[in-house]
C-alpha cells in the first residue's frame, strides 16, 4: 500500500508538495482554505502583483516613447476594468491548478486544518462540517503574513498591507509605503504608475537592504523620479487614521515632520505562519524567529511531519518553497534528497529589475572571502541600446582561484530571465571560461553575462579593460 500524505497549506509549496506525491504514486490529500490550490503566491502576491507590474511597464513605455518620436495621449485608468483583469489572471491560474490537481486525484479539502497527532489531521471543511483524515506523513506548507507594525497598531481602510493594495481599492491622489523592500517596491512601482504620488520610507540607509548596492543605483536612481519621495534612515513614530487620510510623523534627517497621505501601505516584511492549532501535542519545533525547525531533508523533530516554504525560512520565496517540496517528498519516499541549492535566485520586479544568485559581493565582504567582481556595463551592449535601457550592469562574482562562478548579479530591463542562466551556471560549477566561450545569441542582453566573462580575462569584445598583469 502506498504512503498516505497530507499537505496543509496549497501554495506554491504545498501545492508542489501534493502534485509531486500524486507523481510518485503516494495517495495525497492537500487542505487549503481557499477554493483551488494557489496560496498566498497566486492569490494575493507574485502572480497578481506581476499582473499589475505588466500593466505599470506599458504605461510607463507609452510616456517614455515620446522620446522615440510616437505620442500616446495621457492614459485613462479604468481601476475596475483593470481589477478585473488582475483578477482574471489569478481566476485563470487557480483554476488551472485546481484542474491538474483532480487529473491527478489528489484529494483536496477546501478547510482549516487542525493537529490531532503526528499522523492525524482535523479539518473544519469551508462547506461546512469536519472531517478527520488519518496519514502516514503530513508536510506542514503554512507560508506567511504580513508583518505588523506592533507600535504602530492601527485599524483603518486607509492602511493597507500587500493584500489590500493589491485589491487596488482606487487609485489614490498620494500613498506612503513603508519599507523599502521587494514588495513595497513593486507595489509602489505600480500606482506610481497609475498616477498616484508614491513615497517610500525606510529605517536602513538604503533600499533593497540585502542587495549588492551598485546593483540597487540604478533602482534608486529611477525611484528618485517616478517617486514623490524616497526617505531612508527614517523611521515612522505615529499614524493617525481619519475617513480620507493618514497623517503620519516621521523621525529621520531630510524627512518632514508630519505629512499626509490618502493611503498607507505597510510592507516591513513577512513572518512564519507556523501557528497550526495543535502542533503542540507534536515533537515539532519552532525557533525564536517562527520558522519551523528542519534537517536538510525538511523533516521536523517528529518524524512523520515536514515543513516546506516560507514556514521553513529564509528566504521566503516561491521557487525555494517549490524546491523544497519536491526534496520532502522525495525523502518520505525514502530517497536520500537534501536541499542544498548552490543558488537561489531573487528578483525584484520593478523597472529596471534588479536578480541575484549565489554569493553577493556584500556577503563576500562579509565573510571576508577573497572574490574578483566582473562588471559588464549595460550602455555597451548594442541589444540595451537599442531597447534605449542602457540602465544596467551585469556582474560575476568569481572565485580567483578556481575562477569558478560563485555569483550573478543583474540590474536592467528583464534581469529576473536573465538570472536564470546566473542560476544554472552556479549550479553547474562553470567557470569564467566557460561562460566566456558559450556563444550568446546577438543582440540579446544574455550576451551581458558572456561579456561579463570576458571583462573577467580583460578581453570584452564592447569594452576596453586590460587586465591588470601580476608583479
Ligand atoms: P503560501 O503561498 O503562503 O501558502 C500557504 C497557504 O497555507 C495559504 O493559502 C494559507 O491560507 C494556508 N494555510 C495556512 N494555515 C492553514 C491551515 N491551518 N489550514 C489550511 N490552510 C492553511 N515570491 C517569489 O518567489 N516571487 C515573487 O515575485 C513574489 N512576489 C510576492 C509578492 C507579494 C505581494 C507577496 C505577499 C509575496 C510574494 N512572494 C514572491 C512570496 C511568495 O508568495 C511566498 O514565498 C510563497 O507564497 C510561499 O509559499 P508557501 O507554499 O510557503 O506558502
Amino acid at each position: 500500500m502506498s504512503a498516505h500524505v497530507a499537505v496543509i497549506g496549497a501554495g506554491p509549496g504545498g501545492y508542489a508538495a501534493a502534485f509531486y506525491a500524486a507523481d510518485l504514486g503516494m495517495r495525497v490529500t492537500l487542505i487549503d482554505n481557499e477554493k483551488n490550490p494557489g496560496g498566498v503566491c497566486l492569490y494575493r502576491g507574485c502572480i497578481p502583483s506581476k499582473a499589475l507590474l505588466h500593466v505599470a511597464k506599458l504605461l510607463d513605455e507609452s510616456r517614455h516613447a515620446k522620446e522615440w518620436g510616437i505620442e500616446f495621449g495621457e492614459p485613462k485608468v479604468d481601476v475596475d476594468k483593470l481589477r478585473d483583469y488582475k483578477n482574471r489572471v489569478v481566476d485563470k491560474l487557480t483554476s488551472g491548478t485546481g484542474q491538474v490537481s483532480k487529473f491527478r486525484k489528489v484529494n483536496y479539502i477546501q478547510g482549516w486544518a487542525s493537529i490531532v497527532d503526528a499522523k492525524t489531521i482535523a479539518v473544519k471543511k469551508a462547506a461546512g462540517g469536519d472531517e478527520t483524515v488519518s496519514v502516514d506523513y503530513i508536510i506542514l506548507a503554512l507560508g506567511s503574513l504580513p508583518t505588523r507594525i506592533p507600535s504602530l497598531p492601527i485599524d483603518s481602510p486607509r492602511v493597507l498591507d500587500s493584500t489590500g493594495a493589491l485589491d487596488l481599492p482606487e487609485v489614490p491622489t498620494s500613498m506612503l509605503v513603508i519599507g523599502g523592500g521587494y514588495i513595497g517596491l513593486e507595489l509602489g512601482s505600480v500606482y506610481a504608475a497609475l498616477g498616484t504620488k508614491v513615497s517610500v520610507v525606510e529605517m536602513t540607509p538604503g533600499l533593497l537592504p540585502g542587495a549588492d548596492r551598485d546593483l540597487v543605483k540604478f533602482l534608486a536612481q529611477r525611484v528618485e523620479k517616478t517617486f514623490d519621495k524616497v526617505m531612508v534612515s527614517t523611521k515612522v513614530t505615529s499614524m493617525k487614521a481619519t475617513d480620507q487620510h493618514v497623517v503620519v510623523n516621521f523621525e529621520g534627517d531630510g524627512a518632514p515632520k508630519e505629512a499626509t497621505y490618502d493611503y498607507v501601505l505597510v510592507s516591513i516584511g513577512r513572518r512564519p505562519n507556523a501557528k497550526i492549532e495543535g502542533l503542540e501535542k507534536t515533537r515539532v519545533k519552532v525557533d525564536a524567529k517562527g520558522f519551523i525547525e528542519t534537517d536538510a531533508q525538511r523533516r521536523t523533530a517528529e518524524p512523520t511531519i515536514f515543513a516546506i516554504g516560507d514556514v521553513a525560512g529564509e528566504p521566503m520565496l516561491a521557487h525555494k518553497a517549490s524546491h523544497e517540496a519536491r526534496v520532502a517528498v522525495e525523502a518520505i519516499e525514502g530517497q536520500k534528497a537534501e536541499f542544498e541549492p548552490a543558488a537561489i535566485p531573487a528578483v525584484v520586479f520593478t523597472d529596471p529589475e534588479i536578480a541575484w544568485a549565489g554569493l553577493t559581493e556584500a556577503e563576500a565582504e562579509r565573510q571576508g572571502r577573497k572574490v574578483e567582481v566582473a562588471k559588464f556595463p549595460w550602455p555597451a551592449s548594442g541589444r540595451a541600446i537599442a531597447i534605449d535601457r542602457v540602465d544596467g550592469m551585469t556582474k560575476l562574482v568569481i572565485d580567483p582561484e578556481t575562477e569558478r562562478v560563485l555569483g550573478v548579479g543583474l540590474a536592467g530591463s528583464g534581469a529576473g530571465e536573465l538570472i536564470a542562466e546566473g542560476v544554472v551556471a552556479i549550479e553547474m560549477g562553470m567557470t569564467a571560461s566557460d561562460l566566456k566561450l558559450s556563444i550568446h545569441p546577438h543582440p540579446t542582453l544574455s550576451e551581458t553575462l558572456m561579456e561579463a566573462a570576458e571583462v573577467f580575462f580583460g578581453q570584452a569584445t564592447h569594452v576596453y579593460k586590460p587586465k591588470k598583469k601580476a608583479n
